[in-house]
């Protein structure tokens, strides 16, 4: 079974790049073939999981628009069990180049089709947006992992979100589901925090992880060396979260099968 999860909020600054690239390193140490996705044109999956951009001979920019097979796009990470097809720059042109072509929101769906087979998970991680590259990512995907700031105003945007979801399901992606609702950046000594948690959870209900990921200063170093957090620091509280939320959707999807 594989599983395609897009992480996704079109708030910026929520934690989709850092949950991408540590739950991605995280489900690949625990021994799970996996493969990421940057659809997002900032590309900081890439250069966070040590990608040098000026490196990147194809990224996912030639898969949407110049039909390049995902395999010749994909390049290793230094973590075993997880690649990476990286964006650049380039992406920025995409939103508008797509416009005009056809099925233009089946391309992603379509051409992950053909390496579906060879992961159990495949990572998208979505720009800070609701346009063209998010519904691509959204019709792609088996299943959302929403990920919320632990912040003012966290629940600002999710009905538009939510909408999104629902019109994709009803027509392109019908078996779409959401995956999960993560907390991030919680910040313990502040009341603020535990009343988003509050909030999500009345929302949500069960779909919200019970994994909450903390407020964690080496979270924020990592991408900077280029590395993962169980790289960069496996004793650190941000391993051991992202540690525990891999868990936590495996375990999910064995008891959903
Ligand atoms: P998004 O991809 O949604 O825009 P990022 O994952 O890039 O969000 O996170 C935004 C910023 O917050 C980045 O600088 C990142 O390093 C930092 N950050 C994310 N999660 C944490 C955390 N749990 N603790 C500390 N800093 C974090
Ligand atoms: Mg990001």
């Amino acid at each position: 079974m594989s599983k395609t999860i897009a992480i996704t909020n079109q708030k910026g600054g929520v934690g989709k790049t850092t949950t991408s690239v540590n739950l991605g390193a995280c489900l690949a140490s625990l021994g799970k073939r996996v493969l990421l996705v940057d659809i997002d044109p900032q590309g900081n999956t890439t250069s966070g999981i040590g990608i040098n951009k000026g490196d990147v001979a194809y990224c996912i920019y030639d898969v949407l628009i110049n039909d390049i097979h995902p395999n010749e796009a994909t390049l290793p990470t230094n973590i075993d069990g997880l690649n990476i097809i990286p964006a650049t720059i380039q992406l920025a042109g995409a939103e508008i180049e797509l416009v005009p072509t056809i099925s233009r929101e089946l391309r992603l769906k379509k051409s992950l089709a053909q390496v579906k087979k060879q992961y159990d998970y495949i990572l998208i991680d979505c720009p800070p947006s609701l346009g063209i590259l998010t519904i691509n990512s959204l019709t792609a995907s088996d299943s959302v992992i929403i990920p919320i700031q632990c912040e003012y105003y966290a629940l600002e945007g999710l009905s538009q979100l939510l909408n999104t979801v629902r019109l994709v399901q009803k027509h392109l992606n019908t078996s779409l589901q959401i995956e999960g609702v993560l907390l991030t950046m919680f910040d313990a000594r502040t009341n603020l925090g535990i009343q988003v948690i509050e909030e999500v959870k009345k929302y949500f209900q069960q779909k919200v992880y019970q994994t909450i990921i903390p407020r964690n200063v080496r979270l924020s170093e990592a991408p900077s060396h280029g590395q993962s957090i169980i790289t960069y620091d496996p004793r650190s509280k941000g391993a051991e979260v992202y540690l525990e939320l891999a868990k936590e959707v495996i375990m999910y999807e064995q008891a959903a099968r």
